[in-house]
């Protein structure tokens, strides 16, 4: 498993303000290329080898909860990623300070008590889905390191949802930045599609392409493995594989686990984490693993269940992507996978790399099971369909009068079964209901769910290209416009 060190920082070597001589360097799960700091592991996306950059080291900050447990969410999130960050301690804050203050709840990402289960919603920013947590913060951070360096980037994402909407409006209408967006034509949410395609900065780019998110997926990767074309065109990487948005999403598990253990009084918790690239549950696992007192860490998937089967199984093993009620989460190759499975090799490179070989040519890989016949005691893992989304929908709405979106509520049906006794469940709330409305309808009835920036958005103007899901489409494409 991977190695956790106590960092000079944690040693107390330097005093809390001091910028720290030495941050945390990233490598690549496919063990190519020399360490890299944060600001080059951001800017680069996937390592040039193919893989996803990792921390070398974790700090443990367990003897600092306590003192962390009465900060605000800006504040808590500047101890967190201070150690991971090469930039001065001053920028860091000013950067963070900027990224939440877009968000319209005081404390940006809330626990509200709903009957049994703690909500953490993390749907308060711009496009009202977690995504903005990470990528409001993305999107300066990209800025800072561009103005810094005199540069310029191209940024190139796949999305099946919200991860497009969030990342242009973390970089709309900034220099130095141009982005574009692949989106599987008519498999995203009308509303979704909305969200990305009515915003008409000059410097975005909305590309409709004719297949599924992962036909999308991998034109993206396919054009990232293209060194020349990569250089030549500056292209950046906003999706979950980018290190930044993990490290941002760490933040919140500690914000609402050290809230909710104050309110409780339990030494444990546990997360329900509805899962599509592994990317939300991974930030967790990291933030277990620095010493957050996680019980479990609760995998909740749709239909598209590689994830759920891996975890109860050891074997994951390809299917075929089906439209779900949580579009969002219709994906079955998980690009942040890799990241785990890099630890659960013990990082033994070629191991992991003789796995992917064989995944590319037969669709499926296993790992052992351990003792207790788990893949991971961390992890517990379960599947939320149609039915039981909608169920929990209707449940929590007539029995609290609170709405949840249907990937929330994939997650609180899966987190129900795992439930204990005194380890209080934080179900984590990825988006906000309204931009689901049409599946709030079909669990209870009627069009309750809306929010008036969306409402907005019915009549406004739209700008979107359809292009066929092939690398040279797209290259081409990209190449025309920044040209
Ligand atoms: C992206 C997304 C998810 C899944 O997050 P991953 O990091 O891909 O596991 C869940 N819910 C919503 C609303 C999302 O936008």
């Amino acid at each position: 498993m991977l190695a956790v060190h106590k960092t000079a920082l944690d040693a107390g070597r330097f005093p809390p303000d001091c910028f720290p001589m030495e941050t945390i360097t990233y490598i690549s799960t496919r063990g190519g290329g020399s360490p890299l700091g944060f600001q080059d592991a951001v800017m680069t996306g996937l390592a040039p080898d193919g893989g996803l950059l990792v921390p070398t080291e974790l700090p443990l900050v367990a003897d600092r909860l306590d003192a962390w447990a009465g900060l605000s969410y800006p504040e808590l999130a500047y101890e967190v990623m201070r150690p991971f960050v090469d930039i001065p301690p001053d920028d860091l804050r000013d950067l963070i300070a900027r990224s939440y203050a877009t968000f319209d709840h005081p404390a940006v990402a809330p626990t509200v008590t709903v009957g049994d289960v703690h909500v953490l919603e993390l749907f308060h920013g711009p496009t009202l889905a977690f995504k903005d947590i990470a990528l409001q913060f993305l999107g300066n951070f990209f800025e800072y390191t561009l103005a810094q360096r005199g540069q310029r980037m191209n940024i190139l994402a796949a999305t099946s949802g919200d991860t497009g909407s969030a990342a242009i409006y973390g970089v709309r209408g900034r220099d130095r930045i141009n982005i574009f967006v692949m989106h599987p034509q008519g498999r995203v949410a009308p509303l979704q599609e909305k969200q990305m395609t009515t915003v008409l900065d000059d410097n975005v780019f909305n590309l409709a392409v004719d297949g599924t998110f992962d036909d999308a997926q991998r034109v993206m990767k396919a054009l990232f493995r293209d060194l020349p074309f990569k250089e030549k065109y500056a292209l950046g990487a906003v999706n979950s594989v980018n290190w930044a948005r993990v490290l941002a999403q760490m933040v919140y598990y500690f914000y609402a686990g050290l809230q909710v253990r104050r309110e409780t009084g339990a030494a444990q918790v546990s997360f329900a984490v509805p899962t599509g690239n592994f990317g939300d549950i991974l930030a967790g696992y990291y933030a277990a693993r620095m010493g957050l007192p996680v019980k479990q860490l609760i995998l909740a998937t749709n239909e598209n269940d590689i994830l759920a089967r891996f975890f109860n199984t050891g074997e994951y093993q390809l299917g075929t992507v089906v439209p779900t009620a949580s579009p969002s989460m219709d994906i079955q190759v998980a690009s942040n996978f890799e990241r785990y499975l890099f630890d659960k090799v013990e990082r033994d490179v070629d191991r992991l790399v003789t796995m992917l070989e064989g995944f590319e040519q037969t669709g499926a890989l296993r790992v052992p099971l351990t003792s207790g016949s788990v893949v991971d005691p961390l992890f517990a893992a379960g599947v939320g369909d149609r039915v039981a989304t909608l169920d929990t929908i209707r449940r929590y709405h007539a029995t609290h009068g609170y709405l949840l979106d249907p990937h929330t509520a994939v997650g609180v049906a899966v987190g129900e079964r795992f439930m204990e006794d005194g380890v209080p469940l934080i179900a984590l709330a990825t988006a906000h209901p309204a931009k689901f409305s049409q599946a709030i309808e079909d669990a209870t009835g009627r069009d309750l769910a809306h929010h008036p920036r969306l409402d907005a958005l019915k009549d406004a103007p739209t700008r979107c290209v359809a292009l066929p899901a092939e690398v040279e489409a797209v290259r081409s494409y990209i190449t025309e416009q920044v040209d």
